[in-house]
């Protein structure tokens, strides 16, 4: 009989009390043991759940208290040097200082994990002296059997995973380090066995991407190593997010259990399995579930996939799970009563997935009537959101259908772009501008919750966003910028303001999922056509502009930002939705034109975030995602001058797909990469307008203009002044007002001191 299996289920709760209980203890209104209550509460009512629906093999050691990374690097006594750390226990101050800093020491790095909007803390290996200081897993068992009576399976971060994603050891060290934590991952599988444990899941995700040849000599020594130590143990060695290289010997690795990603990874985990099969003497863990979608399953289909896996693998031998973690889904469906029925009806959520992969093991086990029912009710669910209006819009898919055919050209290239700019704008050289947004101080927030509650009228509040405009106008010339915004006051986020306003979008009530530590993200879901129905900015960039004879930006969030922060559909490719936004968005572009405004900013921020795992899959993306963009701008007149933004330093290795993008100036961070992009334009260079971050606006500090022209005469050693744009990183949102001024008076200031002393020059 195949079994039922989840790889992880969200910690956050269905009303996000996981991060109460956080945010309560951090600001002191919850002792200790109080949150330790809490969460164990949390934790207990998540296994509940999933014995309830009846799961075969529940994860334990999933939850955390911040990240999962986190955990691992505690549990191992891996604490930066900079906390003073002398080994033993980690208590919460400790664990929380090194997540989110304390007033001695800056917290640790934090990234995205894999191709996820999940971003765990970096480990630092320098200085660290590994010890085990709990048995993480073995705690979680334990509690989940003597609460439940649950035999849970535990989960842990494989090593050469956590060593791989770990920072602050050279490529050669890589060896030494798994040697040094070798013993220590063989204390708590030696820990767990003694226990009566017959399983564990080892996460190793890194085999999807970044692994050589080498690394497979280094699992065979680790995986060897681990077997012999605790033989009684059975190990899942566990990936997901895409197909694994090296199947084949991967799957001959001394473990007793192979989990492979039929989702995510689905074509290539299935030409591997078809080709090489599946050695006889192993699980076969296949997820089939997937952990990362909101949608329902086709179960028939899945069933089909499950039927062709019975003929390589016994069922006995196979397990049915979730692709990945649930984590990154939503609670529940339950909660959203105010979605469209078409598309609540065709939604799964981390609780839905339970069920699903409750059903399709009864069906696979050679199911029964209601099985069969379910299959059927799950199918026309799907059918009927397929049918609907909402996804056939036909007038925008005959649209889309022909602009997308045509090479999405502006109708004069840059240089000639640049001169009849030039020749309207009179810029002065290095302009000034900034990001977009100004301070969302709380007043903003409050008066956005007052008409939101429907307390203030459409008027009062259009009053209120053109008070805040006036004010900054004022401000941006006073201070001396050349290039203005009307500062975003009336958007909460960038992506929703847009979707609230385009069709094809949906937004739940509680569809939380984590981000980070206690940040959690809500993204909408474009489950339909994307189609433009009336203008979304120019009300607020009109008033603006009136305002002032210096051009204002209309300020725009680009097609593929909007898609990789939300969910969207699958009936289509992503390369579909993207055009269908940018066919919209251009016509954002358009009616801000025809209001009067010539410059108009696109942002893409996120364009890096859809990149695929895999290197080969690459090109491909960054192509239509690029051509997207310009789908969105390629209409504007040359006397229009197209901006864009970007933010989040990894952005070096794009550099051609960025120029590609035929953006006039672009905006992009470098101030917290230390230069690093800056050292790609010695390599390329680039040759359209581009602003170069000055400062991090991502801390309360006024930076020196010092600091600032520092900067400049870094970038101009390498860019061509001509082209020189003066901006801060980002948009200034989540500063305060005084520092915000304050920190612009500098930036012109350091302007100022640059243009004379390069004036001779351009
Ligand atoms: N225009 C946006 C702002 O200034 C850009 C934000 C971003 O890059 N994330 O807020
Ligand atoms: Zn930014």
């Amino acid at each position: 009989m195949a079994k039922s299996s989840v790889l992880g289920y969200p910690r956050i709760g269905g009303n996000r009390e996981w991060k109460k209980a956080l945010e309560g203890f951090w600001a002191g209104k919850l002792t200790e043991e109080a949150f330790e209550n809490e969460l164990r509460d949390i934790r207990i009512g998540h296994w509940r759940k999933q014995q309830e629906q009846g799961i075969d093999i529940i994860p334990v050691g999933d939850f955390s208290h911040y990240d999962q990374v986190l955990d691992t690097a505690t549990m191992f006594g891996i604490v930066p040097a900079r906390f003073g750390y002398g080994g033993g226990p980690v208590r919460p101050s400790l664990y929380y200082g090194i997540a989110r800093g304390t007033k001695e020491a800056a917290a640790s790095e934090m990234t995205k994990w894999f191709n996820t909007n999940y971003h765990y803390i970096v480990p630092e290996f320098d200085g660290a002296q590994p010890s085990l200081t709990e048995n993480k897993p073995l705690l979680a068992y334990r509690e989940a059997k003597e609460a439940l009576g649950i035999e849970g399976r535990p989960v842990l971060i494989g090593p050469l995973t956590f060593v791989k994603l770990s920072k602050g050891y050279k490529t050669s060290e890589i060896d030494a380090w798994i040697d040094r934590l070798l013993p220590l991952y063989i204390q708590v599988l030696a820990e767990l066995a003694q226990e009566g444990v017959a399983w564990v899941q080892i996460d190793e995700p890194v085999l999807v991407t970044h692994v050589n040849e080498e690394d497979i000599v280094r699992l065979n020594r680790i995986y060897g190593e681990l077997a012999s130590a605790v033989p009684s143990l059975s190990i899942m060695l566990q990936t997901y997010f895409e197909s694994v290289e090296y199947y084949g010997d991967i799957v001959a690795l001394p473990v007793a259990g192979i989990g492979l990603d039929f989702v995510h990874g689905l074509e290539g985990n299935l030409a591997a399995i078809r080709q090489h099969g599946f050695p006889a003497d192993k699980v076969l863990g296949a997820g089939i579930i997937d952990g990362r979608g909101i949608w329902k399953a086709q179960l028939r289909e899945k069933l089909a996939l499950v039927g062709e896996l019975e003929e390589i693998v016994a069922s006995d031998r196979l397990i049915v799970q979730t692709s990945c973690s649930l984590l990154h889904v939503p609670v529940t469906v339950q909660s959203e009563t105010k979605l469209p029925a078409e598309l609540r009806n065709a939604l799964a959520f981390a609780d839905e997935k339970l069920v699903e992969l409750v059903v399709l093991t009864k069906a696979v086990n050679g199911g029964v009537l209601s099985v069969e029912q379910e299959l059927g009710v799950s199918e026309r669910d799907i059918e009927t959101l397929h049918r609907s209006d909402a996804r056939n819009r036909t007038t925008v898919r005959a649209a889309v259908d022909a602009i997308s055919v045509r090479e999405p050209n502006r109708s004069k290239p840059f240089a000639e772009r640049h001169a009849e700019q030039q020749a309207k704008w009179q810029l002065p050289v290095f302009p000034t501008t900034t990001i977009g947004s100004f301070p969302q101080t709380a007043e903003v927030r409050k008066a956005r919750q007052s008409w939101r509650k429907g307390e203030w009228n459409n008027k009062q509040y259009e009053s209120f966003i053109h008070d805040q405009i006036d004010v900054w106008i004022g401000l941006q010339e006073e201070i001396g910028l050349d290039v203005l915004v009307h500062g975003e006051f009336e958007r909460t986020d960038m992506v929703e303001f847009f979707g609230e306003k385009l069709a094809g979008f949906a937004f739940t009530q509680f569809g939380w999922v984590q981000s980070y530590g206690s940040r959690c993200v809500k993204p909408p879901i474009i489950y339909g056509d994307v189609a433009f129905e009336e203008a979304m900015t120019v009300e607020e960039t009109r008033y603006a502009q009136a305002k002032t004879s210096r051009p204002v930006k209309g300020m725009l969030t680009g097609p593929i930002t909007i898609m990789n922060w939300s969910f969207v559909r699958e009936d289509i490719s992503r390369e579909q939705i993207a055009y269908q936004l940018a066919y919209a968005l251009r016509q954002e572009v358009e009616a801000l034109e025809s209001a009067g405004i010539g410059m108009i900013q696109v942002d893409e921020p996120a364009v890096r975030e859809g990149l695929p795992l895999k290197q080969k899959d690459q090109a491909q993306y960054l192509d239509w995602a690029v051509k997207a963009f310009r789908m969105t701008t390629c209409t504007a007149q040359p006397t229009t001058q197209i901006h864009t933004h970007m933010c989040y330093c990894e952005f070096h290795d794009m550099i051609d797909s960025i120029e590609a993008m035929d953006a006039d100036v672009i905006s992009i961070e470098t101030s917290r990469s230390h230069g690093e992009l800056i050292h790609s334009f010695e390599e390329n260079t680039y040759g359209l307008g581009i602003g170069l971050g000055v400062y991090d606006i991502h801390s309360p500090r006024v930076p020196s203009v010092d600091e600032m022209t520092g900067m400049i005469d870094r970038a101009l050693r390498v860019l061509d002044p001509k082209l020189f744009w003066i901006n801060p990183d980002c948009g200034l949102k989540t500063r305060g007002l005084e520092e915000t001024v304050a920190s612009l008076r500098n930036m012109v200031e350091a302007t100022r001191i640059s243009r004379d002393k390069y004036a001779v020059n351009v």
